[in-house]
């Protein structure tokens, strides 16, 4: 049997509806944005793999830092023990996340780290003896598929099943261009008409909505809104933390500091699972008690993996090198003149660009829904140029691990511009 016929007796993937999908392609391989399957074919990585690998694959400088981890301390429980890593993960947030941010929390995916910013939220009200249990989220959010961070998602038909299971949350539209004073009006509405703990936002943006983006002005101004009354906000970087926005973190556009900060994709380079909450004094001095019961009982086995935060400390020292961020400065000028080219393409309805997020919608005559028939051509077409990109609907983004080369990114717009033209 091949992998991809063993695959189908006994997995279950993610997203997927086996009857009618196509079967797995079976990679054996990866090196910098290249993947290779099983017969050899080539594969350019242009999402970076779900948005988590901003150094290549196989990345040979965090392999050392793992194995040199692993066999040193592989992993220890994080109750009641602390081991350096842990300690120097922190230290070295510390120095490039907003400065309000002062404590770090681990956990394992994006999800978690989601789970475990509403869960201090709706907590610290209640530890104050408020009654605040309203989240408020933007429509068309995705903030994972746990159940509090399925409650802020508002893409609907990832999360129909569960409808009326949910804590509380009441959405306000995306402050794009021309929305902001109807996002703001929103905002000021449902705090002033509902009991609000919080407010979780994908800071300037929305990626699993495709790449929709809004400016740092108004998010300032409705994080400003939010400080007014006493929400606590949540800034959810696991998507466009760790440079993909051109700078380290999308809150270093913004000029209001959020309460808290999620971060997981890309904290590790792609290596091994590891998320990360963060948190102003404030928010952790509502827990510090004599009283036991106002602590944060939440905990994973596997918080602060040593071997993890060995990979974390490895990406950072990557991300940090001039190399690293002159090829983001490299891959937007390039993402620039791609969007300059084909922005004005009658099948093109809209382009936008941020740092090396790159997205392009194309015209369509019925309404595309997020896995509808555009969607479904335009991926094998991809697959079969030997291109790895997910469109969503009919948006079609980039998100290319930094390494990606000039020639490789050529290819990829190359390969975007015959799929306009073909559909
Ligand atoms: C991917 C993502 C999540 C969920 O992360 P997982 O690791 O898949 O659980 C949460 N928030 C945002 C913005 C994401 O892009």
């Amino acid at each position: 049997m091949t992998l991809t016929e063993k695959d189908s007796q006994y997995l279950w993937h993610p997203y997927t509806q086996h009857k009618t999908s196509q079967t797995p392609i079976a990679i054996s391989r990866g090196e910098g944005a290249l993947l290779w399957d099983e017969n050899n074919k080539e594969y350019i990585d242009a999402i970076a793999s779900w948005w988590v690998n901003p150094f290549g694959h196989s990345n040979k400088f965090i392999a050392d830092a793992i194995y040199k981890q692993l066999t040193t301390l592989e992993h220890v429980l994080f109750g009641g023990f602390t081991h350096e890593p842990a300690i120097k993960v922190a230290e070295r947030l510390m120095e490039i996340l907003p400065d309000n941010q002062q404590k770090i929390f681990f956990s394992d995916n994006g999800s978690t780290a989601v789970e475990v910013a509403i869960k201090v939220a709706l907590q610290y009200f209640f530890n104050k003896g408020e009654k605040r249990t309203t989240i408020i989220a933007f429509e068309n959010a995705f903030h994972g598929d746990t159940f509090a961070a399925m409650a802020a998602s508002g893409i609907s038909f990832y999360t129909q099943a569960f409808q009326g299971m949910f804590i509380d949350v009441v959405r306000i539209p995306v402050p794009v261009k021309g929305q902001e004073e109807v996002s703001f009006e929103a905002l000021k509405n449902v705090i002033q008409n509902h009991n609000c703990a919080g407010f979780i936002f994908e800071p300037l943006v929305q990626g699993a909505a495709g790449m929709v983006m809004y400016e740092a002005e108004a998010l300032a101004k409705l994080i400003g809104i939010c400080k007014e009354h006493n929400v606590l906000t949540i800034a959810d970087e696991v998507m466009t933390g760790f440079g993909k926005t051109g700078k380290t973190f999308a809150m270093d556009y913004v000029a209001e500091n959020p309460d808290m900060i999620c971060l997981s994709k890309a904290l590790t380079g792609g290596t091994i699972p590891m998320a990360i909450t963060t948190f102003t004094q404030e928010v952790f001095d509502a827990f510090y008690d004599d009283d036991i019961n106002k602590a944060l009982f939440h905990g994973h086995t596997f918080t602060a993996n040593p071997t993890g935060c060995a990979a974390a400390l490895a990406s950072i020292d990557l991300l940090q090198t001039n190399e690293m961020q002159t090829n983001i400065e490299r891959i937007n000028k390039s993402h620039l003149e791609f969007q300059k080219r084909i922005e004005n393409h009658s099948k093109v309805v809209t382009t936008r660009t941020l740092g090396v997020i790159f997205a392009v919608e194309i015209k369509s005559d019925s309404e595309e829904s997020y896995y509808g028939s555009m969607r479904t051509k335009l991926y094998n077409f991809f697959i079969e140029k030997g291109v790895v990109l997910r469109p969503v609907g009919n948006i079609v983004y980039i998100l290319p691990p930094y390494i990606m080369t000039d020639e490789q990114l050529q290819k990829v717009y190359k390969t975007i511009l015959e799929a306009i033209e073909m559909v």
